[in-house]
């Protein structure tokens, strides 16, 4: 196979992982939909949990290979397994790499099942010592230290709040203490963040949402050196059981081709909006890494290559209102995931469990999750200002 490694990220994310299929001379390699794979004629001396080979699709699969060689070349890393979903992923750094003696700091902002998981089920369950701090405060993660942490996990930019977590000093922090850092980069993806250069010991990427773009398909990666990623595979791939679909692993082989043209349009987009949003009288405040009075604007600027395509969003309003403004959205839909190639918002009211750790003004009347979509700015800032007019905003 052709050699890639000193190409552009945009010409990897077309080329690696892509051969021309030896059977039929088709210029895309398959969709192998096959639970098993035959085995060699002297199968004695076969690891039949060998992650790394085509025995059985639990233990991986020829798509779920192709995808990990070109996750693991755009995120810079050595290798990379791929699971079902962000989720799986996550869980499997977390089982891979803490035990009942181990401590981990995660951010405390950071996605919905990591809270659960490091704040209730692994602490109660198996006695894993968790402290969730404000990551973006360099002093608060070091005072976190404690003799026995394993890991670092924080969410950068954060969901919900686009919290910016500065990977490259928290890198060394963790190093310090002996521990990994891992990151999860799903709100920024490969092209606009590149954690392992920073440091990082892994990334975690949620699939489902940029880097397949298309709001079809679920999936999980981690990404990392070759030792860290056959501990996953060997651990967590293999025993845990959150294999991905082949066919997923194609779509989301397909939807990757594309993610520098589709994050340079979504940061773009989301910049525009969100100076819309923040001249906006009703609106009572705007988290966009892209917006000079975001609370760690400078340090995104240095960590990303664009803001992305994320936004959260306040208004001056009761939740009957804000419910009626998001209904009368036409071209943006309500609900939940992001990044896809449509506008996706949902709104979160001030009842969410999690809104003590939010910065104040998420707190006040719920706030507004944007992920910009791919449709042209315009209409969306028009969609925008017909629906906050009809809910008298
Ligand atoms: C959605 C999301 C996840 C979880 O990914 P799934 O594919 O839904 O399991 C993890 N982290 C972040 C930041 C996410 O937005």
């Amino acid at each position: 196979m052709t050699d890639y490694s000193e190409t552009d990220f945009s010409t990897r994310a077309i080329h690696v992982g892509n051969d021309v299929d030896k059977e039929t001379g088709a210029i895309r390699r398959p969709i192998t939909m096959a639970n098993c794979y035959r085995l060699p004629d002297d199968a004695s001396a076969l690891n039949w949990s060998d992650p790394n080979n085509l025995i059985y699709t639990r233990t991986t699969s020829a798509n779920q290979i192709y995808l990990q060689q070109r996750l693991a070349s755009l995120e810079g890393g050595e290798d990379c397994v791929v699971l079902a979903s962000g989720v799986a992923a996550l869980s499997s750094v977390f089982f891979s790499f803490l035990d009942k003696d181990s401590h981990v700091i995660c951010s405390n902002v950071s996605y919905i099942a990591v809270y659960r998981l490091l704040n209730e089920y692994l602490p109660d369950k198996y006695g894993i010592e968790a402290t969730l701090v404000d990551t973006s405060d360099l002093d608060a993660v070091k005072r976190a230290i404690r003799p026995n942490t394993k890991l670092i996990h924080i969410e950068t930019p954060g969901n919900p709040t686009t919290t910016i977590s500065d990977i490259a000093a928290i890198a060394s922090i963790a190093h310090q203490a002996g521990a990994l850092l891992s990151v999860d980069s799903s709100f920024a993806s490969p092209y606009l963040q590149q954690p392992i250069a920073l440091g990082a010991d892994l990334v975690v990427e949620s699939l489902t949402k940029y880097i397949n773009g298309h709001g079809d398909a679920m999936g999980g990666a981690v990404i990392g050196s070759k030792e860290l990623i056959d501990k996953i595979k060997t651990e967590a791939m293999v025993n845990l059981g959150g294999c991905i679909s082949p066919f997923n692993a194609w779509l989301i082989m397909r939807g990757v081709v594309t993610l520098p043209l589709r994050m340079e349009r979504h940061s773009e987009s989301a910049q525009k909006i969100a100076e819309f949003l923040e001249s906006y009288p009703a609106v009572s405040f705007v988290a966009y890494p892209g917006l000079p009075s975001h609370p760690q604007h400078e340090l995104a600027s240095r960590q990303m290559k664009l803001y992305s395509g994320m936004l959260s969003f306040g208004l001056n309003a009761d939740s009957e209102t804000i419910n009626q403004f998001v209904n009368a959205l036409q071209v943006i839909t309500s609900a939940v995931s992001l990044g896809h190639d449509e506008s996706l918002i949902v709104f979160i009211g001030a009842d969410d469990e999690r809104i003590d750790f939010y910065p104040e003004a998420f707190g006040k009347h719920g706030f507004l999750r944007f992920s910009v979509g791919l449709e042209h700015p315009d209409d969306l800032i028009a969609d925008l200002k017909q629906a906050l007019a009809k809910a008298g905003l």
